[in-house]
């Protein structure tokens, strides 16, 4: 990833990619006290155009407030930051990682005064598990980890130390043949996939957990607001593993993931066992919707020119 051509909007530059380096004595680097954003933009007629940036700009300020970090940039920065990386690397479509981290000031947990630092990259990243996953789904497992607490950690705040938990899941599920884990709370709920939020379809009816434990996902968002919109009812409630045994269709959401269908869970089928008519339909809306060729919520998409 650093050995390559381009620039990293590094506080408040565009840096070589290759030097846009850091300690090995960053404070982060050590605690996991930082907080990212992943963000999508499409190619659309436009040219490149990111996907609901405000929020995820919104997302990142709420994440470092929640972790009492002080970010030394503005918002309307922040965003221009990141049509920055996408258009000063001549990227038709990109992700985008913004992140916040402290710097090398100090050492240990009782540091102060340490220095926020922020970074955005962007690269060309295809679909999170290749195209065949958005048409087959995916196999997953009910994971042996269990997701955060809300009062362990702050689930609220997109923080680089969550991810831990997330890439232990991962991790697990990989190493047993499937390709997502599906992480319960701590009572024994539903909570989220590794990096993306969870959704099912019952008899024509759209379940999510609530926001308790997984995060506010933006994609989340979207995809129960296109539902509403085409007169499916979304409720948010507490999910048992074994309903969704006996769903009509599963799927993920996340911005990298987009949407994603879920084939089957701890080797129980779900519905048809690859993506049902309301995932298809969804799917094919985010899709237009992204690149703009769909004029619903045209706002939500930002040219990077
Ligand atoms: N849950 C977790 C743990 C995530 O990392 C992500 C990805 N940011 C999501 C859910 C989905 O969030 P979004 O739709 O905003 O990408």
């Amino acid at each position: 990833m650093s050995d390559r051509d381009g620039l990293i909007w590094l506080d408040g530059e565009l840096v070589d990619w290759r030097e846009a380096k850091v300690h090995v004595l960053t404070h982060t680097l050590h605690y996991g006290m930082g907080v990212f954003e992943g963000v999508r933009a499409y190619e659309t007629a436009q040219g490149a155009a990111i996907f609901r940036l405000q929020e995820h700009t919104d997302r990142l300020f709420n994440s470092a407030h929640i972790l009492n970090m002080k970010l030394p940039f503005s918002k309307a920065e922040i965003n221009e930051a990141q049509r920055a990386a996408v258009r000063e690397n001549n990227l038709k479509s990109a992700y985008i990682r913004p992140m916040a981290f402290y710097g090398s000031e100090g050492m240990g947990l009782r540091a102060e005064n340490l220095k926020v630092h922020v970074m955005v990259a962007a690269w060309e990243w295809p679909a999170y598990m290749g195209e065949e996953a958005k048409t087959q789904g995916i196999k997953i497992r009910t994971s042996s980890f269990t997701r955060h607490h809300v009062n362990i950690t702050m689930c609220k705040a997109k923080a680089n130390g969550n991810y831990m938990n997330s890439m232990l899941a991962l991790r697990e599920a990989l190493d047993s043949g499937c390709e997502e884990a599906l992480l319960l709370d701590n009572e024994g709920y539903v909570a989220e996939g590794s990096g993306e939020n969870f959704f099912m379809v019952t008899n024509g009816v759209m379940y999510t957990p609530e926001l308790t434990s997984c995060l506010d996902g933006i994609t989340r968002r979207t995809i129960m607001e296109m539902a509403r919109a085409r007169g499916i009812e979304v409720r948010e409630k507490r999910i048992t593993r074994d309903e969704v045994y006996i769903a009509d269709e599963a799927f993920f959401t996340g911005t990298a993931a987009e949407v994603l269908p879920i084939r089957s869970l701890d080797g129980r089928i779900i519905g048809e066992g690859r993506r049902g008519p309301v995932t298809e339909m969804l799917q094919t809306m985010y899709f237009d919707t992204v690149t703009a060729k769909d004029p619903f919520n045209a706002e939500w998409v930002t040219p990077v020119k």
